[in-house]
């Protein structure tokens, strides 16, 4: 399966794409954490773009482009895999669609404005795997420490208040036109899902349109 896992930032993409990529034993394939890797790991991607995306800009499209490229033809990509912020602009998705890979299904979750700020400005990440945390909606089993790793969870530069709101306008400018554009091409892979309500509720709406949409194909 390949899927695109799409909405706002905050709207709990990051933590429905880990269950559903462990559930289906896929690579989640976040160019957002491949950003960070290269930044923590200080290469000269990471050093080029630290400053724009600490301060919630888009990374320009040719970069991000030719990231996510390379990290496709990776060996563990060719049996499926789970995009997870990308694509953020018409421009990426259009480069995705030429590049020939066939998408399966694009899942939409989507949250208010008002819930995203709660929700990013309490939210809690492991660096190193991109898993994430909440202490109200989803705490970890020790507080502030991955479940997994016991390593230290830390909080994101770019989840700083100020930051969200403006990464919510470039949301709304930049990336929230794909659904359309999704819906005028791909209407019968496009599935809509309220992002409200525990995790594990919202993984079961996932889980149970991805049976429906199998069924009817
Ligand atoms: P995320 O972890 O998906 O919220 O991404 C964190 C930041 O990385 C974003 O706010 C952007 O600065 C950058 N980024 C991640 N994915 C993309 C993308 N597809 N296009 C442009 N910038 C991106």
């Amino acid at each position: 399966m390949r899927i695109i896992l799409f909405g706002p930032p905050g709207s709990g993409k990051g933590t429905q794409a880990q269950l559903l990529c462990n559930k289906f034993h896929m690579p989640k394939i976040s160019t957002g954490d491949i950003l960070r890797a290269h930044i923590a790991d200080g290469t000269p991607i990471g050093q080029k773009f630290e400053k724009m995306i600490a301060a919630g800009q888009l990374v320009p499209d040719e970069e991000i482009i030719a990231l996510l490229t390379e990290r496709l033809q990776a060996v563990d990509c060719q049996g499926g895999f789970l995009l997870d912020g990308f694509p953020r602009t018409v421009k990426q998705a259009e480069a995705l669609d030429k590049s020939g890979i066939l998408i399966d299904c694009i899942i939409y979750i989507t949250v208010s404005d008002e819930d995203i700020i709660t929700r990013l400005s309490g939210r809690w990440i492991h660096l190193a795997s991109g898993r994430v945390y909440h202490p109200e909606f989803n705490p970890p089993k020790v507080p502030n420490v991955d479940d997994v790793t016991g390593e230290p969870l830390v909080q994101r530069e770019d989840d700083k208040e100020a930051v969200i709101h403006r990464r919510l306008q470039i949301y709304h400018r930049e990336t929230e036109p794909l659904v359309n554009w999704y819906r005028e091409r791909w209407a019968d892979k496009l599935i809509d899902i309220a992002g409200l309500g525990s995790v594990q509720a919202i993984q079961n709406a996932i889980l149970k349109a991805l049976v429906n949409k199998e069924q009817a194909s």
